[in-house]
């Protein structure tokens, strides 16, 4: 999105009057109605109307001066607190209204602030295990001063000239099915029905100031990545004594160098020699906290052979229980042979009849050392 004093051409510490000059020159100069490229003229008109909204307006430019953006009723909902938002709770009223009595005066009512979305990072170990860790973040707390009043005047606010304090307008608009009185949420006021004249200080009016806070989270074991931890009350804060929203944490669990997981099952590779997968052998198995488990290998396993431990995967997510781990064996086959080994290997070799053992075992054994 370009820039608004950019749109408008003028420095971002233009006064009040600058930016309405500017906006009155650039209006007429693209009115779709005056302008030779109607499609150039209504998207640049789009722009600078956009750009006047929010630089005429105190504080939205104040929110826009410290953001760089200004959220959309569209995009944030009621839950926008710095302006009102847009008065979902009266959307009966706002939308086709024959009488024209549902015109009241409207009150600007509290709202639940935003919540938050924010990833946090943690091993596979701390997943099997669960975790407590500080997460820091920056994010906007009501302000100290105005305790997110946004004023610290009991005249801050006067009512808005535009509705007249009703925070909705009405036009009348003709359709097939004959005359229709339409009320509209105010667009000076947003549907607030009042304009904040007095902005704080503290907060330039915005009603909330960024603070850098460190929180202690909980991480129970089992979590993998995409679960969420809700940190109550920790999102934004609410407008007008409304509560604040909530701080979603979205895990992701590290890759592991030695251990897969799929769910709630482990599984990772162990190397034997060719002689015990050969013979059979008992080799031990280390497990992802350290421990390990014994694994009793029978004479003759075939290298990508996958043994289960039953109930030594990872822990599951809020139900009681493991998952499975799974250890692919890998045979070694040894690159440097001594003379004795050598001569060994051949009479093995020369003893004949491996044909009743797997075949492919032995001759990648044969073809590593005699290939
Ligand atoms: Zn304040
Ligand atoms: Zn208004």
């Amino acid at each position: 999105m370009a820039d608004y004093y950019d749109i408008l051409g003028v420095p971002r510490d233009a006064s009040k009057d600058d930016i309405k000059r500017a906006y009155k020159k650039l209006a007429r100069q693209y009115h779709p109605d005056v302008a030779q490229d109607k499609t150039e003229a209504e998207r640049r008109f789009g722009q600078i109307n956009e750009a006047y909204s929010v630089l005429a307006d105190d504080e939205k430019r104040a929110y826009y001066d410290r953001y760089g953006s200004v959220p959309s009723a569209a995009q944030e909902g009621a839950d926008f607190g710095g302006f009102g938002g847009f008065p979902f709770g009266d959307l009966f009223d706002t939308l086709f209204d024959f009488g024209g009595g549902g015109r009241r005066q409207r009150q600007a009512r509290p709202s639940r602030g935003s919540d938050l979305r924010m990833g946090i990072r943690i091993s596979l170990v701390d997943a099997f295990q669960g975790a407590s860790r500080e997460v820091e973040l920056t994010s906007d707390v009501a302000c100290a001063q105005c305790e997110g009043r946004r004023t610290l005047e009991a005249d801050g606010f006067q009512n808005c000239p535009q509705c007249a304090g009703m925070g909705q307008v009405q036009q009348i608009i003709n359709t097939p099915f004959g005359r229709l009185t339409q009320v509209a949420p105010c667009a000076a006021c947003r549907g607030q029905g009042r304009q904040l004249v007095k902005p704080c200080p503290g907060c330039r009016g915005a009603g909330r100031t960024p603070q850098k806070r460190t929180l202690s989270v909980k991480i129970p074991p089992g979590m993998d990545s995409g679960d969420k931890i809700r940190m109550r009350g920790e999102g934004e804060p609410g407008t007008l004594g409304g509560p604040p929203g909530d701080l979603y944490l979205v895990v992701e669990v590290a890759e592991h160098e030695e251990f897969r997981r799929q769910g709630d099952d482990l599984s990772r590779s162990l190397k034997i020699t060719f002689t015990d997968a050969a013979l059979g052998a008992s080799v031990e198995v280390p497990l992802l906290t350290g421990e390990k488990e014994t694994l009793k290998i029978p004479g003759g396993t075939q290298n990508g052979t996958v043994f289960r431990f039953k109930g030594k995967g990872m822990p599951r997510f809020q139900r009681s229980g493991r998952g499975d781990l799974h250890v692919e064996v890998e045979v070694m086959v040894p690159t440097k042979l001594n003379s004795k080994q050598k001569k060994l290997l051949k009479e093995f070799a020369e003893a004949g009849s491996q044909e009743a053992e797997p075949q492919s075992f032995f001759e990648k054994i044969r073809d590593a050392i005699f290939g």
